[in-house]
């Protein structure tokens, strides 16, 4: 993996460490920020285009390109993950690029992240049958919160995507796991986990976790839920599972070259502490904290203190 190759990549970003995932590499469909939601916890920003038209948002096959060229150094990695910039199950190419992976590179699994709200279509649901794990979100399970802390396009209905969630998984067999995000204040009383762990069970997913603010999000007002009350949360839900903190991943040196561009384009995806970088980088923290107080001098980023340390983010 050379550093020449990640400065020719548009579409795809990492491996990055993830704390669900393990080694993941990115493939972001969207273009920056283009979502069905505006979480105010959205890592990636304020969303700027609020949609629910779906469309080739960006090309198929310079992606297809980017991927092969990629792949065919045989790279460890324990998933190809859709994430990035927005919601990439607007893009009306996905079904094509899995099927592409499947076929030319299939000892490599998919992931999908997605907010879950499009998934009231069928035809979106048959798009992505060919993933192997997907891992969608619900906050929320009364209109009111849904509202407070996902910020909907106004033609999404909150017991409709709750519908098409229950359609999913009778028609997909594979791993499908839901991730709750605890917003202290509004989503963390009993009243509202009650709801979702009821609506929870008509999905049956294969997994629950719980997560919580860890990067800088949208709005300065969030706070992390603490430790305690996430894992008050976790045992009420029926023992979801706590997603883990990237510090307690192992360093995995996958790259042997760090710059400035490499840096920026994971953290225009997702807010990074230098240690963070460290984890998938053989460089030390002084040659990262080099780079990103390079790339802060220049205006590109901007640091925000978070409990869990100094983060650096795509300043848009
Ligand atoms: S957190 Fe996900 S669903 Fe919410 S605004 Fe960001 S990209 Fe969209």
């Amino acid at each position: 993996m050379t550093y020449k190759k990640h400065l020719r990549y548009k579409y795809i970003f990492g491996p990055v460490p993830s704390r669900r995932l393990g080694l993941s590499l990115g493939i972001d469909l969207m273009p920056h920020k283009t979502c069905t939601l505006n979480c105010v916890y959205c890592e990636c920003g304020k969303t700027t285009n609020l949609t629910m038209n779906c469309k080739e948002y960006i090309p198929v096959e310079p992606l297809q390109e980017e991927l092969k060229d990629f792949l065919s150094s045989n790279p460890k990695l324990d998933f190809i993950t859709f994430s990035g910039s927005g919601e990439p199950t607007l893009h009306t190419g996905i079904k094509e690029i899995i099927n592409f992976i499947k076929k030319d590179c299939p000892k490599y699994k998919i992931a999908l992240l997605t907010n879950g709200t499009l998934f009231f279509q069928p035809d979106i649901r048959k798009q992505i049958s060919g993933v192997d794990i997907v891992i969608a979100s619900l906050d929320a399970a009364s209109k009111q919160n849904f509202k407070k802390i996902n910020r909907p396009h106004p033609g999404l209905d909150l017991p409709e995507i709750i519908e098409g969630l229950v359609s999913l998984r009778k028609e997909f067999a594979k791993q499908l796991w839901m991730e709750v995000f605890l917003v202290p204040g509004i989503n963390d009383n009993r009243d509202e986990l009650n709801r979702i762990k009821k609506t929870l069970s008509l999905i049956y997913p294969d997994k629950i976790q719980l997560n919580t603010l860890d990067r800088p999000g949208v709005e300065s007002w969030i706070r992390p839920a603490s430790k305690k009350d996430l894992l008050d949360a976790a045992s009420y839900l029926n023992g979801a599972d706590v997603i883990k903190s990237l510090d307690s991943m192992s360093n995995d040196g996958v790259l042997n070259k760090n710059d400035c561009n490499y840096l920026l384009s994971i953290i225009k995806r997702r807010p990074c502490t230098a240690e963070d970088i460290s984890k998938i980088s053989d460089n030390s923290l002084e040659e990262i904290y080099r780079h990103l107080d390079a790339l802060i001098e220049k205006g590109l980023i901007v640091k925000k203190n978070m409990p869990r340390g100094a983060f650096y983010t795509f300043d848009s």
